[in-house]
């Protein structure tokens, strides 16, 4: 990560109270009208920093509404005009950074099927050579943030200065509560890479529902984020794109009431409360590591029982027995059976690893 970037703080829109950057507007600029009183409603909420309208859709599969392409960059530019906001557009090939830089558009973000393409983002960050202008990069499409990484170091090489990160949610087999499943520990890893950047959650291509947005949103709040992109239409239920996930300018602005925004801070380690309740966490930490650690020397032990005794190191029957008993036990102590499951995952795994050592030594 190139320490001269710092952008947290000279994001140029940036809000400089204490609530996140907000960006909001259509999936797709439809129509004229729908963008500009769209723009209009939002600029009334007086809670959004910039403007945004998909012009060219990516759309997975072909027949779908593709957006209107360079027709409605005017159309954004009119709306930047009346209302004052400042505009961002998705771009993903050089053709179309050279069109949206003509209608002074003014933040560019790259969508998460492009992210997924080195090619693609190359072919981007060769367009923006000499161009100062921020780039909001979201997450790829499938949960691999070293790709995500790959993204930004492009552009950053390519000398864009305000790099920010948009979190979208990935797509996974089988997961049918969220559009996107949110997978908050990549995005925390990958927020911790790049702690000097612009962090933003998009709720909406997570959950592709309106009903998740709150809650999604307010999680992202308490994760630290520093801003949230939703999509918002004039008439939500007849959009041409996303329907399902958009919500009115002054839904919106409800949404954005009753959030609540919370500090990351130096002056937070003043708190007495919070630093007793981490003193406590850390502890507790060390004294896992100490416990994991005894268990290894026992499976250790184990492993040489077994090499002496030609016993394969995996039985699955052990195994299923570990498990069972684990679910029946730990439940009652308020622990997930889905962390019991990746937990004993984890530590069966470095177990084995354990014993594979002893057994081949
Ligand atoms: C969008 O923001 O409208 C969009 C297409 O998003 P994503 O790249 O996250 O799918
Ligand atoms: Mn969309």
């Amino acid at each position: 990560m190139s320490e001269t970037i710092l952008n947290k703080n000279t994001f140029p829109f940036a809000p400089s109270n204490a609530k996140g950057l907000i960006i909001s507007g259509p999936c797709s600029a439809e129509t004229e009208e729908q963008v500009l009183q769209t723009a209009q409603r939002l600029k009334a909420t007086s809670k959004v920093d910039l403007l945004r309208a998909g012009i060219w859709k990516p759309r997975t599969r072909p027949g779908m509404f593709e957006g209107i392409g360079v027709a409605a960059l005017p159309w954004l530019l009119q709306a930047k005009r009346i209302t004052g906001l400042p505009t961002t557009v998705e771009i993903a090939t050089a053709k179309q950074v050279e069109e949206a830089l003509k209608f002074d558009v003014d933040v560019l973000w790259i969508g998460a099927r492009t992210t997924a393409n080195p090619f693609s983002v190359q072919e981007v960050a060769d367009a923006l050579k000499g161009v100062d202008i921020p780039v909001l990069i979201k997450n790829p499409t499938n949960p691999d943030i070293d790709l995500w990484q790959g993204a930004v170091e492009r552009i950053e090489k390519a000398g864009i200065k305000n790099v920010g990160l948009i979190h979208r949610g990935f797509s996974s087999y089988g997961n049918n509560e969220y559009r996107n499943a949110p997978m908050w520990h990549l995005a925390i890893e990958m927020k911790s890479r790049n702690a000097d950047k612009i962090f933003i959650c998009d709720p909406s291509h997570m959950g592709g529902k309106r009903e998740l947005l709150f809650g999604l949103s307010q999680k992202s709040i308490d994760l630290g984020y520093d801003g949230l992109m939703i999509e918002s239409h004039i008439t939500p239920d007849f959009a041409w794109s996303d329907a399902a996930q958009q919500i009115t300018p002054e839904v919106l602005n409800e949404i954005l009431d009753r959030l609540i925004w919370r500090k990351e801070n130096a002056a937070i380690n003043e708190h007495q409360t919070l630093q007793n309740l981490r003193i406590q966490i850390d502890q507790l930490d060390d004294e896992l590591f100490q416990v994991l650690s005894k268990r290894m020397q026992i499976a250790d032990a184990i492993g040489a029982y077994k090499k002496e005794n030609n016993i394969t190191i995996f039985q699955a029957v052990r195994w299923n027995d570990i498990l069972t008993k684990a679910y029946a036990k730990n439940s009652k102590l308020g622990l997930s059976d889905e962390f019991i499951k990746k937990y004993l995952e984890a530590v069966h795994l470095e177990s084995i690893n354990h014993q594979n050592k002893v057994m081949n030594n």
